[in-house]
């Protein structure tokens, strides 16, 4: 039965993909890998006016970053209009739809005067009671109509099984005869939508909770046109600290994937990161690989209440959630270095210090480098940032450092020369030869090893922190570090 899953990823192109719309996909993408079913992209581009080119290249752009594959699209909703309409069309045939007539300020003072009494405000069916005739003579008189769905009438109710939400039932009677084609013949996203996943043969619709109010309606278009009803998953929303929704409109680029990416996040560790909101995990676990994701995932551990994402926008050093940055430092620091060098290579090379023989000659450094910095980074972006004096000599200090290190200690001016000279004659530069010089020159002087060491690292890395120092060193290279020691004379000035 799995074989015939179907679901879809069906983006407005009104904007960036941000991440409560990267869950959602991510989601729809994990179902079908683990059900071995179908993930369609389809861009519900019907509304033309706020649909953009750019935002469909960067939707597609997001979802190819953070590895989320499909299988069939994108297809454009644009396309299908006239399906659309031509549903709209047999609604009207079977009886399952009628024209309506009345006028936007018909409708406006019904309504008015409804909520004046407090009475049912939703449309009253004037033209439900039409007979043929009348709406034949309407149309001949060019009257604009629009095209309501005719709600069945008496007891009954639609009632379905949400997958996360459980039972959910709306009396018929509740239900107001809604407009799914405008008067200028355009049709409505709930009829677009439904018409298309009924053509797609969509067999599980996992969207945000903003989709659970228009189920309802949908199952009424899905029954009225014989077509099997869908099982309806409805995600729970991502909310910001203030239990705001995460939206573009409010929180701007913080939450746009390409956000993330552009500071220094793995793609797989947003993915993790984004599973891990309003999905309760078995054991309360927080790092899968993709198998024991997709191994691991299902649609019923999704919880109904809303998760948190935490936005903390003034803070530019912490400006997203601990959580996520925990779990990026994580992959960081534990894939093979090999799989995260195209991520350093790129910030070195954005940061204008990529060295082509990093991958030939320098190699072996290279890697043995990025494995030794990495073990203190969070953010890829720390390589060309933090670990910039290990690949370019032009790297700023740290002005907490300089202060704490370097201008505490005016003393050091004058070792730190000696040390240089000390340093460039050993004739093998190890760990152990460094680190003996360095601890045999603070006992011969009489300086504290620790200001020592936190001089020379301030020196040589720009840094307040990092690996262990005569690792460091051996990771900069004798010359270098010698050349930076004999300069430092002037950082005390
Ligand atoms: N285009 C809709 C949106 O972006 C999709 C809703 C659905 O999945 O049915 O919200």
């Amino acid at each position: 039965m799995d074989q015939d899953v179907v679901v879809r990823f069906p983006p407005s192109p009104t904007g960036y993909l941000h991440i409560g719309g990267a869950r959602t996909a991510i989601y729809n993408w994990l179902f079908a890998q683990k059900t071995g079913g179908k993930l369609i992209l389809r861009i519900e581009d019907t509304d033309a006016e706020r649909s953009t080119e750019a935002s469909i290249q960067g939707i597609i752009e997001s979802l190819k970053w953070l590895g989320i594959t499909w299988d069939e699209g994108p297809n454009f909703q644009s396309h299908f209009i006239d399906e659309h309409r031509s549903a709209a069309q047999k609604l009207l045939a079977s009886r399952h739809a009628y024209k309506c007539f009345c006028s936007k300020e018909e409708l406006e003072h019904k309504r008015q005067r409804a909520m004046e009494q407090k009475g049912d405000v939703k449309y009253d069916g004037t033209c439900r009671q039409l007979t043929p005739e009348r709406v034949v003579e309407k149309e001949a008189d060019g009257m604009p109509y629009t095209i309501r769905m005719k709600v069945p009438e008496g007891k009954g109710s639609v009632c379905f099984e949400d997958i996360v939400y459980g039972r959910i039932e709306y009396k018929y009677k509740d239900i107001e005869d809604f407009v799914i084609v405008r008067s200028n013949g355009q049709p409505l996203y709930l009829l677009s939508n439904a018409v298309d996943d009924i053509r797609d043969k969509v067999t599980h619709v996992i969207r945000g909770q903003d989709g659970l109010s228009n189920a309802h309606r949908q199952i009424l278009i899905y029954q009225a046109l014989g077509a099997p009803v869908p099982q309806f998953a409805h995600m729970s929303l991502t909310l910001d600290p203030q239990k705001a929704k995460i939206s573009k409109r409010r929180h701007g680029e913080l939450v746009a994937v390409h956000f993330y990416k552009a500071h220094g996040f793995l793609p797989w560790a947003l993915v993790n990161f984004l599973v891990l909101l309003g999905w309760a995990t078995p054991e309360s676990r927080e790092i899968f690989s993709k198998e024991e994701l997709i191994e691991a995932f299902s649609l019923k551990g999704i919880n109904r209440a809303n998760s948190i994402f935490d936005v903390r926008k003034n803070d530019p050093k912490y400006f997203t959630d601990p959580k996520a940055i925990s779990i990026n430092a994580h992959y960081l620091r534990h894939l093979p270095v090999d799989e995260i060098e195209p991520y350093v290579r790129e910030e070195l090379t954005k940061a204008g210090i990529w060295d082509a023989e990093y991958e030939n000659t320098k190699r072996q450094w290279f890697l043995k480098t990025v494995e030794l910095i990495r073990s203190r980074f969070h953010f890829t972006t720390d390589f060309a940032t933090r670990g910039r004096a290990y690949f370019s000599d032009d790297y700023p200090i740290e002005p907490r450092a300089l202060k704490k290190n370097i201008h505490k200690y005016p003393e050091l001016k004058k070792w730190l020369p000696v040390l240089a000279d000390r340093l460039f004659e050993l004739q093998e530069f190890t760990v152990a030869a460094a680190e003996a010089i360095i601890r045999d020159m603070a006992a011969e002087f009489e300086i504290k090893p620790g200001v020592l060491i936190n001089g020379i690292r301030t020196v040589v890395t720009g840094q307040l922190a990092g690996p262990g120092l005569f690792d460091v060193l051996v990771a900069v290279g004798q010359n270098r570090v010698a050349d930076r020691l004999r300069k430092s004379v002037a950082l005390f000035d």
